[in-house]
């Protein structure tokens, strides 16, 4: 087998420079992958391999292989889901985390994994404006996020009420109350889902045309808990971008002792800039906030954060003990404390450098040039006759839909497919109050004014092509 020092810069300096070289092509190439899946399993299918192949072919290979079935979630014109570009700083600090190789668990196996933690810690609750003696979690995602804080939330609703749940489990525990928006995200779900606490027994509390909770029917449905329980909100929703109002659901959830819960997976970021912050007004009074950061913070997949107000409750939840880890002594952070994982990658080194890299100042404009090349976006599409923006565009999220009543569905979803096909800019579908609409997720650092105002003539062509093929 090799050794290191044989032959470890070449091959690492062939790696960066395929990157490079893919990462350079991201504004030109089709804003969409040349392979489907099937076609991507043809290309990768063959026999288990017998023999050794060496590390510098196995590299050409898997280029040739993946490339063409990659998609540009990179470029500055995809706005499918909602996608952060990965941005170079995060990459670049993210090979060396790979080769540093470090598990991430504890601060006893890696003193610069855990520290550089703690700092970023510090940082994205001082750019988040959150309280600042909040832990944080550095896991995979929104979702797992949301997991974490609702763990801490089901721990520490049941604490109150003298329940310890992570020694005994639910059975037998008083039911908690978990009120949500009808349109939250769906891994929120999920989490609850995870967490024993049921997709289907909450109380969907009803939303308004933008998905946001609708106060007096909060206000009527918290009015009738009695007991443990845990109210989620949302700051930006997967459509429409729209964030709840805070200050007065937090404070009618207060009156209850209710845990609130923020799903923030990109909208949280609205808190790092002055123009946006009307948006979240309040948020900081929840007790939990799930928030990317391979979303609107550009770190290279994977990278969300789960942050929790009270630090017991979020140990609690989270505990791992076994005789081989080290105990550490208070105000010493462990990584693995406020997560769910033991084993995992130090995800803190591409968070503190693009913090450092971007600066505060930078973060704002991130935030900013995405909402305004957003809504560069609305004005252009709803000057075309036949184009409607249906959501009121506070942030980086817009919903189009395109022709008349007469046409159904028929006219949005043949522009999709004729914009994907085109490859100039790459938008997803959805389904929104049972109609289809083309999404339009801004959340590349890439994507300005100009890229924005290509992607809107690349989508008006796209509509009008669409026509003539249905010959409207
Ligand atoms: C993306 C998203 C999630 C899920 O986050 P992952 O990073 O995909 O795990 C949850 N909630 C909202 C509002 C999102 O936008």
């Amino acid at each position: 087998m090799t050794k290191d020092a044989q032959g470890n810069e070449a091959l690492f300096v062939k790696a960066a420079t395929l990157a490079a070289r893919f990462r350079d092509e991201a504004g030109t190439r089709l804003q969409r992958p040349s392979f489907d899946y099937a076609t991507a399993v043809t290309a990768f299918a063959e026999p288990l391999p017998e023999q050794p192949m060496a590390m510098d072919g196995v590299l050409d290979q898997l280029v040739l292989k993946a490339e063409p079935g990659l998609h540009s979630m990179t470029g500055p014109r995809f706005f499918g889901w909602v996608i952060g570009g990965s941005h170079p700083m995060g990459v670049a600090a993210d090979f060396l985390t790979s080769a540093w190789g470090q598990n991430a668990g504890n601060h006893a196996a890696s003193p610069a994994s855990a520290a550089a933690e703690t700092t970023a810690a510090q940082w994205l609750l001082e750019l988040l404006d959150l309280p600042r003696q909040s832990s944080v979690g550095f896991v995979t995602g929104a979702t797992v996020a949301n997991f974490t804080c609702l763990a801490a939330a089901r721990g520490a609703v049941l604490h109150a009420a003298k329940w310890d749940v992570e020694a005994n489990g639910l059975f037998g525990a008083p039911p908690i109350s978990v009120l949500i928006g009808d349109d939250a995200h769906t891994t929120v779900f999920s989490a609850l889902q995870f967490l024993g606490l049921g997709r289907d027994r909450v109380l969907r509390v009803a939303t308004d045309d933008q998905g946001k909770i609708l106060p007096q029917a909060f206000s009527e449905a918290i009015s009738s808990v009695d007991g443990p329980c845990i109210v989620i909100l949302q700051a930006g929703q997967i459509n429409t971008g729209a964030c709840d109002g805070f200050a007065d659901l937090i404070e009618l959830a207060r009156s209850k002792k209710a845990w609130v819960h923020v799903d923030g997976a990109f909208g949280l970021w609205a808190q790092a800039s002055p123009n946006k912050r009307h948006l979240t007004a309040g948020v900081d009074g929840a007790d939990s906030w799930a928030v990317d950061g391979h979303k609107w913070l550009q770190a290279p997949y994977d990278c969300g954060y789960a942050i929790v107000r009270d630090e017991l409750a979020h140990r609690r939840a989270m505990t791992i003990a076994a005789s081989y880890l080290p105990l550490t002594n208070d105000g010493e952070r462990d990584p693995s404390h406020y997560v769910p994982e033991l084993s995992r990658r130090a995800r803190g080194f591409a968070t503190w450098a693009l913090i450092k890299h971007f600066g505060r100042d930078g973060i704002r404009a991130l935030v900013d040039q995405a909402c305004e090349s957003a809504a560069l976006l609305a004005g252009r599409l709803s000057q075309e006759p036949g184009i409607a923006v249906l959501n009121e565009v506070v942030l980086n999220q817009l919903i189009v839909r395109f022709g008349d009543e007469k046409h159904g569905d028929s006219l949005t979803q043949a522009t999709i497919k004729t914009l994907q096909q085109d490859g100039t800019a790459f938008c997803g579908g959805a389904l929104w109050r049972g109609q289809q609409v083309m999404r339009i997720s801004v959340t590349n650092y890439q994507t300005d004014l100009t890229e924005a105002a290509r992607a809107a003539d690349a989508i008006i062509d796209a509509y009008r092509s669409a026509r003539r093929q249905l010959q409207l």
